[in-house]
Formats: C-alpha cells, sequence, structure tokens
C-alpha cells in the first residue's frame, strides 16, 4: 500500500533523511520511533505530500507523492503534530470547512460531520469554540479532520504528546479501534506508545532505519545476542588474578569473548559472550565452584525492548 524507495531529504547541507527504504502492506499500525530530530516529521510530510524529497519515491496504491499528490491525499488523513486547528472557530463549522477543502459535496457534510465526530468521541463538544477545548478533545478533532473524507491510511504524527496519562490511554484506544480497518504510521519517541498500539515498530536514527520487525522480533533478535554477567567478589588478602580467571571462562564450550569490568564494591565483573543459542550458565557455575570463587551474581543478560531502543539510537 505504501512504498518508499531510498528516500533522501536534505536541508541545505544537511541530511535528514539518508535513504531510508519501507513498505506497509493494506491494514497494519507501524510505529515509527525514533529520538528528536531522527527524521519521523520530515518523512510524514513527505508521503503527505506536504514536503518534496530530495531523491528516492514513495508511492501510495502505485501513486506517486510527487508526481500525483491529488491521488494521494485523497488515500491520506494527516494529523500533523501541532494541529492547526482555528481557536476561534466552532468545531461545527470547522469541520465544515475541512469538508468543503476535501471536495466532500455539501449534501453529504453534514452526515458526515455527525459520524465521523461519533466515531472519533467529539460530539460532546461539536458545538463548542476549539480554542476553549481540552487537548485531547483537541485532538479528537484533529483526528475527526484528518478522517472526515474517508481515507485509508492515516498518518498521525505524535498524537499523543502533550497528553495527560487518561487523555493518552483514550487517545490509543481510539487509534486502536480506528486501526481496525486503516492503514496507519503514527510516529514518536514513546516506546509503550508503540508496544500498546501498534503491530510493527520502525526504528529511525540519524535518518537511517536501524530496526524493522514487530516487537516480538526485534525483542527475539536482541536475545540471540544474550550475554551471561559474573560478578566474583575478591578475597580480602588474595586478589583475584584476572588473566586467569578470564582464561579459563574462555576455554568454555561455546564462549566466544569474555570482558573484563571493576564490579560493585570489591568484585570483578566479567562479561561472557557465547554462540547465539547457548546457554554457558551451568559451565561457568561449575567452574567457579571448582576454582572456588564467591560468586554473587551469574546472571543472563538480554536487552528488552527499551534496551534495543537506546542501543540503537545512541548518538555516534
Ligand atoms: P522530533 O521527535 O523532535 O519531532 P523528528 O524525528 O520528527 O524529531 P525532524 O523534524 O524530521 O525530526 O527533523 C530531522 C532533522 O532535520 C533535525 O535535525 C531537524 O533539525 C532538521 N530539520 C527539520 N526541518 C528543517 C528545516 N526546515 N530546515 C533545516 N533543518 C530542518
Amino acid at each position: 500500500m505504501i512504498k518508499v524507495a531510498n528516500l533522501q531529504k536534505s536541508y541545505g547541507d544537511f541530511q535528514a533523511l539518508r535513504g531510508i527504504s519501507f513498505e506497509v502492506p493494506r491494514g497494519q499500525i507501524v510505529g515509527f520511533l525514533g529520538p528528536n530530530g531522527a527524521g519521523k516529521t520530515t518523512t510524514m510530510k513527505i508521503l503527505t505530500c506536504f514536503m518534496s524529497p530530495t531523491a528516492g519515491s514513495v508511492t501510495v496504491d502505485g501513486h506517486d507523492v510527487y508526481d500525483n499528490p491529488v491521488e494521494v491525499r485523497k488515500k491520506i488523513g494527516y494529523l500533523p503534530e501541532s494541529t492547526p486547528l482555528y481557536s476561534d472557530m466552532i468545531v461545527y463549522d470547522y469541520l465544515q470547512y475541512v469538508a468543503e477543502m476535501r471536495e466532500i459535496p455539501k449534501s453529504r457534510r453534514h452526515d458526515r460531520i455527525a459520524t465521523i465526530t461519533r466515531q472519533c468521541g467529539a460530539t460532546k463538544f461539536i458545538g463548542q469554540e476549539i480554542g476553549t477545548l481540552s487537548k485531547g478533545q483537541k485532538q479528537r478533532v484533529g483526528l475527526a479532520q484528518a478522517m472526515i473524507h474517508e481515507p485509508q491510511i492515516l498518518i498521525l504524527d505524535e498524537p499523543t504528546s502533550g497528553l495527560d496519562p487518561n487523555q493518552i490511554v483514550e487517545i490509543r484506544t481510539l487509534i486502536k479501534e480506528v486501526g481496525k480497518n486503516h492503514t496507519i504510521i503514527l510516529s514518536t519517541h514513546n516506546l509503550p506508545e508503540v508496544l500498546q498500539t501498534c503491530d510493527r515498530l520502525l526504528i529511525i536514527h540519524q535518518g537511517n532505519i536501524v530496526a524493522d520487525g514487530t516487537p516480538a522480533e526485534l525483542e527475539a533478535s536482541a536475545a540471540r545476542e544474550a550475554r551471561v554477567l559474573l560478578q566474583v567478589a575478591q578475597p580480602e588478602n588474595s586478589p583475584m588474578d584476572q588473566d586467569a580467571a578470564r582464561h579459563r571462562l574462555s576455554r568454555i564450550t561455546h564462549v566466544h569473548s569474555v570482558a573484563v569490568a571493576p564490579g560493585a564494591g570489591k568484585s570483578i565483573r566479567f562479561e561472557i559472550q557465547s554462540d547465539i543459542g547457548t546457554d554457558v550458565r551451568p559451565d561457568i557455575f561449575n567452574l567457579a565452584v571448582d576454582e572456588g570463587w564467591t560468586v554473587v551474581e551469574l546472571r543472563r543478560d538480554s536487552l528488552d525492548l527499551e534496551g534495543i531502543f537506546r542501543k540503537l539510537t545512541q548518538a555516534v
């Protein structure tokens, strides 16, 4: 449904997007995740025809955003990061105005506004001035304007930013509901948001896609990199021969690297990497018993999604 190929965008000398590629099939809710300045908004603006790329292409249902923006705009609803709502307008009048812009026939506008405000939970304040609405209510109006022309795709730029915890839950629930019959790309730097709302994660960092998969797939790939951490207390009067200990650990079958680091207090910490899919903890335990080491800690250290995100998006 959406095909992004080698998309690049430069602002002057600065390359904000460095050739990103991904595809989104119909009906998927994709979380576009990245730290501040990663390139999320830039990508969304190109997808929604608000900005042209420097190189590469984006097609929506086969229509190129550059060559055929009119067709693309019909298929896409966009909720920008700061929704341009006119604060002195009544919600109903504003949606009438958007419906007119979207060329919905006059005879259908009233019914369409009634349907979409019901769907977005905005009926209660349809007669209220936009400037008097809470942030959560404004976001509902923003979603209603994005969906008024019945697009198949919704692009939502940080839809819960600035909302209080209750409003966040309400808007996430609404997005999940809407996602049952729409394709959605939503940008965020909030990991729980993605886990609770999305089928798939795309992690972007410094203009590159650095991860792409379901939350379970990303967690599984991190688990394959699992390390074992061993912390051994040093006897008071006879310090441990760290090199010898490291050598013995590295001779355990499947172990391919052992790093030594200071542990808590006087203890020593070994970070042991082994072949994918192996568990070397029993052998480490047996070695520690044979050597008379006082083991303070022996555990597997696998990354959770928070760890994966941090690892992939640390500034270089
Ligand atoms: P945030 O989470 O903070 O909204 P983002 O991932 O949406 O960040 P973008 O807004 O796409 O990031 O910005 C990507 C990079 O491009 C940033 O370094 C930003 O400063 C830069 N940038 C964006 N717009 C412009 C512009 N009009 N002129 C120059 N640089 C820009």
